[in-house]
């Protein structure tokens, strides 16, 4: 029988986040994992505090910035390899209006840290912009499948790739029970999966579903992201992640021609250059009714918490969520309102 103080169940960012502040924190921990079933495997890992649809922060973008970059840096010491790809992000411009709101937005606290002023009009090779385009600061990209494989790897004996089940759980006078393993709590970090848990499916995770194109593109700068109805963003070897689409109502791991045809044309809107296209992915967002995430204890089985709702900015939420969670537990601070699952009924 294995003792542990926590069991988490998915080693996607949000449970990867959680297991690693129980380690900074000297708490022993346990992981069950579906290896490369959810979100975060397709995520284009892309870091960027600015919502750049209508020139505006996300919301506590900056904070949870401060948290995740400083985060995986850590990470990236301690395995001696690189995870963070610094990269500025050229924001194609639509139109002229799109010049006066960059340069209003740019002067603004928290914005300017970000969204150089600058309005660039030197054409940048291969790529569409009729009306310039505008650099964001400080942004890159996450190589999430590289960080969760080396995660899983030093791991070692705390990780078990196999289906949780639900029904195996047994609530014991000692603390939960499950399988070989002793818990005092489990943390479920389930993503969208958790549609599947009957004892957190009552909250309002809704789910997006993202499907997205991995393209080879000689011919493209390979230092940049760029965003124009999408983003491109370069992973090196001439393959280029370019997504996502956003589908809502459907709920599939599909992949569909429709939403091929549209990325491919969303492409062509922002280059001039040839591509091909290597592969085609999906996977359902972890997205919340009110866009927040969801974070805390059941209502009724103490053990029992949950991480999740990191919608489409798991790269930059989830450490400080993992934090929060750490913090209601242990130093019983309370949680921010605005992510507490208790603002819901179950
Ligand atoms: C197309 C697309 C593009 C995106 N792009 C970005 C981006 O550029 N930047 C960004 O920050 N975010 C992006 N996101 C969002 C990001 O992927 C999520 O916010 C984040 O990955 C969610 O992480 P998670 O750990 O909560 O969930 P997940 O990544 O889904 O991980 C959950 C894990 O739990 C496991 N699991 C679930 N149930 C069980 C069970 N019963 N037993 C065992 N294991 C289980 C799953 O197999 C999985 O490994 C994107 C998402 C999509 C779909």
């Amino acid at each position: 029988m294995k003792k542990v103080d926590t069991l988490i169940v998915g080693l996607g960012l949000a449970g990867l986040a959680y297991a690693e502040t129980l380690y900074r924190n000297n708490r022993s921990f346990h992981v069950i994992d579906r290896p490369a079933s959810g979100s975060s495997v397709v995520a284009g890992g892309i870091y960027n505090p600015t919502l750049l649809k209508r020139f505006t922060m996300t919301w506590m973008g900056g904070e949870f910035y401060q948290t995740a970059l400083p985060f995986y840096r850590a990470l990236e010491n301690r395995f001696q390899t690189s995870f963070l790809f610094p990269a500025p992000i050229k924001k194609i411009f639509n139109s002229q209006r799109d010049h006066n709101d960059w340069s209003a937005a740019a002067d603004r606290v928290g914005l300017s840290d970000f969204l150089d002023p600058s309005l660039h009009f030197t054409p940048l090779d291969g790529v569409k912009t009729p009306f310039g385009h505008g650099v964001v600061r400080a942004c890159g990209r996450l190589d999430i499948p590289h960080l969760l494989t080396t995660y899983a790897e030093w791991l070692g004996d705390r990780i078990d790739f196999t289906p949780f089940d639900h029904d195996r759980l047994q609530f014991t006078s000692s603390g939960l029970r499950y399988g070989g393993i002793v818990a005092q709590r489990i943390v479920f970090c389930e993503g969208y999966k958790m549609k599947s848990n009957p004892y957190f499916n009552a909250l309002p995770l809704q789910g997006s579903k993202g499907q997205i194109l991995l393209i080879h593109c000689p011919d493209l700068a390979e230092d940049t992201i760029l965003k124009g109805p999408m983003f491109l963003a370069p992973l090196g070897d001439h393959l280029f992640w370019a997504g996502a689409s956003y589908e809502p109502h459907d709920k599939s791991l599909e992949l569909t021609q429709e939403a091929r045809a549209s990325l491919e044309k969303n492409i062509r809107k922002m280059i001039d250059v040839p591509f091909e296209v290597r592969q085609q992915l999906t996977q359902i967002r972890p997205t919340v009714s009110d866009r927040r995430p969801l974070i805390g204890q059941h209502p009724r089985h103490d053990s029992l918490f949950l991480l999740n709702g990191m919608g489409s900015r798991g790269v930059l939420t989830a450490p400080l969520a993992a934090e929060w969670l750490f913090a209601s537990i242990y130093d019983a601070v309370p949680l921010p309102k605005a992510v507490d699952i208790a603002r819901f009924e179950i």
